[in-house]
């Protein structure tokens, strides 16, 4: 426990059913809030707290504690908010979580496989919140869900312009959220799927097939089914990607978060035995602007490298020559169709792979290191890491890089994200 001598202290006593909400100015010299339950049981996000601990909650951090059957918590320090809501959509939740829970006891007896379940809407109506709820409720009693991450701006599992799976094996750490062992990671390259639909489709597909494969090999997975988060984005082509997903992933559950059009034009756009739910969101769930959301983004990739409160990683900067490494962009830029060679079409056009020299535009880039061995698909293949260019010198023809891991590069292919990040450390 870090101390809270010294810090403001307030005191609420939550009845059954409501929940605290408190936010932490964001800022790098925002000072942290600390919560302690004092009496009775609570949870954040799914994840129970325990008694006379301390928990800390960084710059930006937006919580809800939650009671089921009331309790007393004290607040050290100065949130920018804090109230208690006695309006939440938790029990909607919790019998989502029984629904679905019923149909993997259901699989079991069956000799089936468990639910897969598709949270979608808008930005900010909290579907990553319901994802994580849903996803501690399945593993604290006992199963072994999967998250599937399609949200290329904001991901939960890895760096942003990446899609990933990821298996659950215990609730969300209240501070820290899932931990991260071995996810399944594929390189994308920007924070919106709209800059390459086509890929993003492709790579829904590549998750859902090696999901399919674990899900016949290992039973406690296949019951234990999919919980999949997605973009914000559900008009047009992002509405289009929601419905590939759905049939790629063979959906059997599809939550819509406060969009009823989203809900009617899902409703009948889905096979009949697709259960389409509408679900309320949160009051408590907070709207976050442009700014705060590339913070976010900055943060997640510096986490990456340097690591997350207690855990702190040194990374290495070293030189890579040009001729050790094969540098691609996925996707050539699109050409009017009268001018594409004879046989070829657009589609194909998003998914080349286009070899890249370096040069100083390259400079802050990220770059994903592809797991692909020579032979192999490389727009399929997962990546095994991430490397920053912190400088180009096209004379000596070498590049500098950030890198979680000494040199030398466990591979050589890498791709390029449009995702830029600049070292303050
Ligand atoms: P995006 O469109 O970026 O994917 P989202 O719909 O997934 O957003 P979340 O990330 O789940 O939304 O929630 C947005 C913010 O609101 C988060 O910081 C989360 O911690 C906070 N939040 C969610 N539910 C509550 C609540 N009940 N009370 C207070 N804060 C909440």
């Amino acid at each position: 426990d870090a101390p809270a001598a010294g810090k403001v202290s307030t005191r609420y006593d939550l009845e059954k059913e409501t929940e605290l909400r408190f936010e932490v100015e964001s800022g790098v010299s925002a000072e942290q809030v600390q919560m302690e339950v004092l009496t009775g049981m609570a949870e954040i996000f799914g994840s129970e707290l325990n008694r006379n601990k301390k928990y800390t909650f960084g710059p930006g951090s937006k919580i809800a504690v939650f009671t089921w059957q009331g309790c007393s918590v004290n607040l050290y320090g100065k949130p920018e908010v804090a109230y208690v809501s006695k309006d939440t959509p938790m029990l909607l939740y919790l019998n989502t979580h029984c629904a679905l829970e019923q149909m993997r006891k259901q699989a079991e007896e069956d000799n089936e496989r468990g639910p897969r379940v598709m949270v979608v809407g808008p930005t900010d109506v909290g579907k990553s919140t319901v994802c994580r709820l849903l996803l501690s409720y399945a593993v604290r009693v006992g199963r072994r869900p999967t998250l599937v991450e399609l949200d290329v701006g904001q991901s939960g599992v890895s760096v942003p312009g990446t899609v990933s799976a990821l298996c659950i094996e215990r609730p969300a750490d209240v501070e820290e959220g899932f931990s991260v062992q071995a996810p399944l990671v594929y390189h994308f390259g920007s924070t919106s799927p709209g800059t390459n639909i086509k890929l993003y489709n492709k790579l829904t597909s590549c998750l859902a097939d090696v999901f399919s494969q674990r899900c016949e090999v290992n039973r406690k997975a296949s019951v234990g089914g999919c919980i999949i988060n997605t973009c914000g984005w559900v008009k047009g082509s992002g509405y289009q990607a929601l419905v590939h997903c759905a049939s790629a992933f063979e959906v059997d559950v599809v939550l819509v978060l406060d969009h009823e059009r989203l809900y009617n034009e899902l409703k009948r756009d889905l096979p009949h035995f697709v259960k389409v739910v509408l679900l309320p969101k949160s009051g408590g769930v907070v709207e976050r602007s442009k700014e705060c959301r590339r913070e976010a983004r900055d943060e997640k990739i510096r986490e990456y490298f340097y690591g997350f409160r207690g855990v702190s990683f040194f990374p290495f900067s070293f030189e890579v020559r040009f001729s050790e490494v094969r540098i691609y962009k996925i996707g050539a830029p699109s050409i009017p169709d009268s001018c594409l060679p004879l046989g070829m079409s657009q589609d194909d056009t998003q998914l080349k792979l286009v070899p890249v020299t370096p040069g100083r535009d390259l400079t802050y880039h990220m770059l994903s290191v592809s797991n692909a061995d020579e032979g192999d698909n490389i727009v399929e293949s997962p990546v095994c890491g991430f490397i920053v260019v912190t400088n180009v010198d096209t004379q000596t023809q070498v590049l500098k890089v950030l890198s979680p891991a000494p040199r030398p590069l466990p591979k050589h292919t890498l791709l390029i994200m449009d995702i830029r990040f600049m070292d303050m450390k």
